[in-house]
């Protein structure tokens, strides 16, 4: 009889043999349990008032929501923001550094940092969705441009050490300076959504006003050449990323806290 009932919530028990019938017959404990087991409701099993109270707790901390819109529109709201923040920031600084890039130069480096952009966009608007898919690895879009960036700037770029020492703080601390209200943009418009895992979301952010910072010093920077390029450019991503990633994980640790 036990392992006909037990058969019966892995659903390898099928029709009820003869000897069990019996059995129920005499015993009603038995009967009983087979009967809650048939209609499945479990109701009866729950003492009074549980139910309620469990309603009322996760009703407690549901929130309504408005329905986000597609990946598409929320990726290309992130472009946005960055061009309509960083055009007018060219303008101010100057774009030294358009009329100094070769074409080569140019097409190179605007590639890897656009298409670099589109998919931190596509990615920033999948991680406001909780429970969605997400089909890029930050780290490894992150190694992948930086090997890219290190490539193309080594191999187009004169060594020629320019800027190294005495205008290397000068751009990395302009590049870092346009990514903090940059960051506090996104953040805001990330914020719309749901997001989950704040130490990825952090680095993500971090990195996309970090790689806007880069292209406005990039596009306005005079000093050309490959060291100052790699580690003064470089080091705006670099340091913003890090910084992302570690204030997104501090709110993670935060909110752990709090919901303790
Ligand atoms: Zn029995
Ligand atoms: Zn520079």
């Amino acid at each position: 009889v036990d392992s006909y009932l037990d058969g019966l919530f892995t659903g390898t028990s099928k029709d009820l043999p003869d000897a069990v019938r019996r059995h129920f017959a005499d015993c009603p404990r038995c009967a009983e349990l087979y009967r809650l087991i048939l209609t499945q409701s479990g109701e009866e099993l729950i003492p009074d008032g549980l139910g309620e109270r469990i309603r009322v707790n996760l009703h407690r901390d549901l929130r309504p929501v408005k329905p986000l819109p597609s990946t598409r529109v929320l990726a290309l709201r992130f472009l946005a923001i960055l061009v309509v923040l960083g055009v007018p920031l060219l303008f101010f600084m100057g774009g030294g550094g358009l009329e100094r890039m070769s074409v080569t130069q140019l097409a190179a480096v605007t590639a890897l940092l656009g298409g670099t952009a589109i998919l931190l966009a596509v990615s920033l608007s999948w991680q406001m969705v909780p429970g969605g898919c997400q089909r890029i690895s930050i780290p490894l879009l992150l190694a992948a441009f930086g090997t890219g960036f290190s490539l193309v700037v080594a191999a187009l770029f004169p060594w020629e050490g320019r800027g190294f020492v005495d205008a290397g703080w000068e751009c990395a601390g302009a590049g870092l300076l346009i990514s903090v209200p940059v960051g506090a943009v996104l953040l805001y418009l990330v914020t719309r959504g749901a997001p989950l895992s704040f130490g990825k979301l952090g680095a993500s952010l971090g990195a996309a006003s970090g790689l806007l910072g880069l292209t406005v010093l990039q596009f306005h920077c005079p000093i050309q050449d490959a060291a100052h390029v790699l580690f003064s450019h470089g080091s705006i991503l670099v340091l913003s990323t890090a910084a992302g990633a570690i204030l997104g994980l501090a709110a993670e640790r935060l909110s752990a806290r709090r919901s303790r």
